[in-house]
């Protein structure tokens, strides 16, 4: 990779400009370059996989502040296999975990579609979630512990691993989630688990997302924690992967307007999970729907399913610009919020495309926008103030949030400083200034100027 990697975000929204750039190769080292940022009033920006996509990892235009990306740090220091732990260096990539500790017959539940380029610091940083969530939680309920290297240069190491330790305040919560503004992410212990022995994927069109979310409670009922993944997939995100990517699976045309994808696991033997499924669909979806279903048989047809699902993004950005948000609602909120904002939608930019597909299980949502079919790319981008405002608005009106999954970065300070209330925002500056006083980490991201 040359310098201008590291200063320009993989889709091009963000870019900046650097003093250094720094790979450091171990903890002491991250320690030595921020000793020196706070010694000299230089501004630090750590840096992942470059995958979260708001700004957060890019340097401002200034060329004054250090890129500090720590993708050489990337060891697996130790699988603890009585606790079930690991414990891993920050740069370490997401798939390279799941395959290290795959080999070791365990399994890491964080599955997301930029597993290949995220690393375990950016995941923390931003608390991803992904597939997995319902059954295992974001990765804030996967962590054990931390190590963080302080603004001031002070390594603060908890790495002991333990479940459950209530001596004062759970420090690592602080850095979980913070976008690195609060200390940089050195190591992590992590929680594993067994890997599941027997698995069933089914993709089913559904006439409406009310009755995806109530085939989510009839499935939770009836199946609880085997319901390890619940996806709700707009037939048109689903099009889009078959026009973009003609060698993946094609869907079925059934002229229903959604699908979801739903993944039932289990790690001990039990009744077969297919036909457990398929006994908990056909009295919510019909039969009809229940026949053009598409059920995984084998592995590699579960992998090419996920793959479909997986390709969603892509897809969409090869079908020309979009304007995107990721948003979460409480899941009884789903269907009014969805049939609330389309015709708004629709109303403010004749002919938009939305393209919605999501974590439905765990209410995390991409509420995308794809420029009306052969429309004009500028005219259609002129919308985006507009349209991001009414979408906000009505996600929040709904008890619902504006970053569920990519961070705030520098992308979303204006909407912290529109929705957030002011007790929450004066806490959030208070701890900031708590553990970083001269602001040498990651200035000008996830909070608001005052
Ligand atoms: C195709 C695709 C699918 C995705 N799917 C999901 C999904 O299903 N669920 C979900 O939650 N998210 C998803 N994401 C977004 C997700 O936030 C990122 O994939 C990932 O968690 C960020 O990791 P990264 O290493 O790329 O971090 P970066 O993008 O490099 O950084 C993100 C933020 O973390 C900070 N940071 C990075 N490393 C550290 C560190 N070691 N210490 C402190 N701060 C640090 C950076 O400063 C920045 O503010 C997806 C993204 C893409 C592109």
């Amino acid at each position: 990779m040359g310098q201008s990697d590291y200063l320009r975000e993989p889709r091009g929204r963000f870019s900046g400009a650097a003093r250094a750039v720094v790979l450091p190769g171990s903890t002491a080292e991250v320690a030595a370059v921020v000793q020196y940022a706070h010694a000299h009033g230089i501004a630090i920006v750590p840096q992942g996989g470059q995958t979260g996509l708001c700004g957060g990892a890019m340097p401002d235009q200034t060329g004054r502040q250090i890129v500090l990306n720590l993708k050489r740090m990337r060891r697996i220091l130790a699988l603890d296999p009585v606790d079930g732990t690991v414990t891993v260096q920050a740069g370490c990539r997401l798939s390279a975990l799941q395959q290290a500790v795959a080999a070791r017959g365990w399994w890491f539940p964080l599955s997301l579609a930029s597993s290949d380029d995220c690393q375990i610091g950016g995941n923390l940083a931003t608390n991803a979630g992904g597939h997995n969530v319902l059954r295992y939680g974001n990765v804030r309920e996967l962590c054990r512990g931390l190590e963080v290297v302080l603004a001031d240069g002070r390594v603060w190491s908890d790495l002991k691993g333990l479940t459950k330790d209530n001596s004062g305040y759970d420090l690592k919560q602080l850095f979980i989630g913070a976008e690195g503004t609060l200390g940089i992410i050195t190591a992590a212990v992590l929680r594993l688990a067994p890997r599941p022995a027997q698995q069933a994927l089914t993709l089913v069109p559904l006439p409406d997302v009310a009755t995806a979310v109530q085939l989510f409670g009839h499935l939770n009922a009836a199946l609880g924690e085997a319901v390890t993944a619940f996806e709700l997939l707009s037939t048109f995100s689903l099009d889009l992967v078959t026009r973009h990517f003609p060698d993946l699976p094609a869907f079925p045309r059934t002229g229903r307007p959604w699908c979801v994808l739903i993944e039932l696991s289990r790690t001990g033997a039990g009744a077969d999970l297919a036909a457990a499924l398929a006994d908990v669909l056909a009295p919510v979806v019909g039969a009809e729907a229940l026949h053009a279903a598409v059920t995984a048989a084998d592995r590699r047809q579960m992998d090419r399913l996920w793959a479909v699902r997986n390709a969603i993004p892509d897809a969409q950005r090869r079908e020309g610009p979009s304007i995107k948000h990721d948003i979460s609602l409480p899941r009884g909120r789903m269907a009014p919020f969805i049939a609330e904002v389309l015709p708004l939608l629709q109303a403010r930019c004749p002919g938009v495309r939305p393209c919605i597909f999501g974590h439905l299980g765990d209410g995390n949502l991409h509420f995308n926008l794809s420029a009306p079919s052969g429309g004009d790319a500028p005219a259609f981008l002129a919308h985006r103030e507009a349209l991001e405002r009414l979408v906000h608005d009505r996600v929040v009106a709904h008890g619902g949030s504006f970053a569920a999954e990519h961070g705030v970065g520098q992308l979303k300070r204006g909407e912290m400083a529109r929705y957030k209330d002011a007790v929450t925002l004066d806490l959030m500056r208070r701890i900031k200034r708590a553990l970083d006083p001269d602001a040498v980490l990651n200035p000008g991201k996830v909070l608001p100027e005052p």
